[in-house]
């Protein structure tokens, strides 16, 4: 008997799989295809000849730790603590697996906000523990009632998105100021917060948890450099939360990985000296630009974009084909792989939306628009 009944292969794996296969070009998993910053590859090449092969300390390589200090105090006035709130993960995904598998325990509940994103729900399941899927509204804004109806004294965690994949929603002030009243109410309940695309954002300001005064105590911030620097392969992220969290979290972590793989961190951490975290959101917002300037003209309506790499799009002027299908469809008839947009919510709701990761270099961009145009 299976552990995850109804846990299936991921979309992004079945959708990047099915891209390879007919040749179509991929605008379906979130990875760039640009290359990375030469200043990164080139401190990669020297550390390859350096002493620094070994394990790093289980937080971290400390002055990685010491410059994520600095970055969260320069990017959202917080002063985290390098060697107790601070945690070098195997990217997001890791992060966030170790912190709901230590904090989240049999029988409580977790409630996470529909659509979004694959990595949640697995987690709970394997703490015995209950997901409950929560509707954001139609414009994606959290609905505040329904959650507060959906907490109760079983409640452990609320997991919200912020910027949102998959539809680059970014949570207002007055989302905060909700979310603070809430949990007023239920002093038990902890946020996690996965703001990987936090230095995505574009017109609209992204609001980090790190900022909230109300929050610092209860809530763990998640970010990805795999996100952030174009590495997605290189699997690095990070987590900060308050010592008493992170403590737990830390004997989870232990024993998952222990330590993360040392080069990415120590480039990683040379990086952070020369890199500007307002030339990757100036370059995203181009793209981003760029790609709906490119579909402007095509049968696609597209959805606003306030921060993330991907962009949503309604085919209903095209095709009533379930949004799956008409995924399945695009690559083979017109050579270009999207998500469908169904395989975020728990319950598979089909809107007729589709998202399409616009961080690619401007020929694949232009080609896929392209092709789209034909449809
Ligand atoms: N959270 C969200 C919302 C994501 O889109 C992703 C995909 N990058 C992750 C977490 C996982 O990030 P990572 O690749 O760093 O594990
Ligand atoms: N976060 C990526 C996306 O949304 C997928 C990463 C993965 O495949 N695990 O496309």
């Amino acid at each position: 008997m299976s552990k995850l009944p109804n846990i299936a292969t991921s979309i992004f794996t079945v959708m990047s799989k099915m891209a390879s296969e007919h040749n179509a070009i991929n605008l379906s998993q979130g990875f760039p295809n640009f290359p990375v910053d030469k200043r990164l590859t080139d401190i990669v090449a020297k550390l390859a000849t350096e002493n620094v092969h070994q394990y790093t300390p289980m937080s971290g390589y400390p002055p990685l730790l010491s410059k994520i200090a600095a970055l969260t105090k320069k990017s959202y006035s917080r002063v985290v603590h390098p060697e107790t709130e601070i945690l070098v993960t195997a990217g997001a995904t890791q992060g966030i697996f170790t912190t709901i598998t230590a904090l989240v325990k049999t029988n409580e509940e977790v409630l996470i906000l529909d659509p979004s994103y694959d990595c949640y729900e697995a987690p709970v399941l394997l703490c015995n523990a209950k997901p409950i899927r929560v509707a954001l509204n139609d414009d994606y804004t959290p609905n505040w009632e329904i959650i507060d109806k959906a907490c109760s004294s079983k409640t452990k965690m609320i997991i919200i998105n912020n910027p949102h994949n998959p539809t680059g929603k970014i949570l207002k002030e007055s989302d905060f100021q909700s979310l603070e009243l809430l949990l007023e109410k239920y002093p038990n309940i902890l946020v996690l917060s996965d703001e990987v695309y936090e230095y995505i954002t574009f017109e609209e300001k992204h609001i980090s948890a790190n900022t909230r005064e109300k929050l610092m105590n209860r809530c763990i911030v998640v970010s990805s450099f795999g996100k952030s620097f174009h590495i997605t392969g290189w699997k690095i992220g990070y987590l900060t939360a308050p010592e008493h969290l992170m403590k737990e979290i830390k004997k989870v972590h232990q024993f998952l990985v222990f330590s993360i793989n040392s080069i990415c961190q120590v480039a990683i951490s040379d990086y952070l000296d020369v890199v500007s975290t307002d030339d990757i959101k100036k370059m995203y917002q181009e793209k981003r630009d760029y790609f709906r300037g490119l579909l402007h003209g095509s049968r696609f309506e597209l959805m606003p974009c306030e921060g993330t790499y991907f962009q949503v799009a309604s085919y209903s002027a095209i095709s009533n084909e379930n949004d799956v299908d008409f995924c399945k469809r695009l690559i083979t008839e017109y050579g270009v792989a999207a998500i469908p947009i169904s395989t975020f919510y728990g319950d598979g709701k089909d809107l007729k939306l589709i998202r399409f990761c616009f961080a690619k270099d401007n020929a694949t961009l232009e080609e896929a628009a392209k092709r789209l145009c034909t449809i």
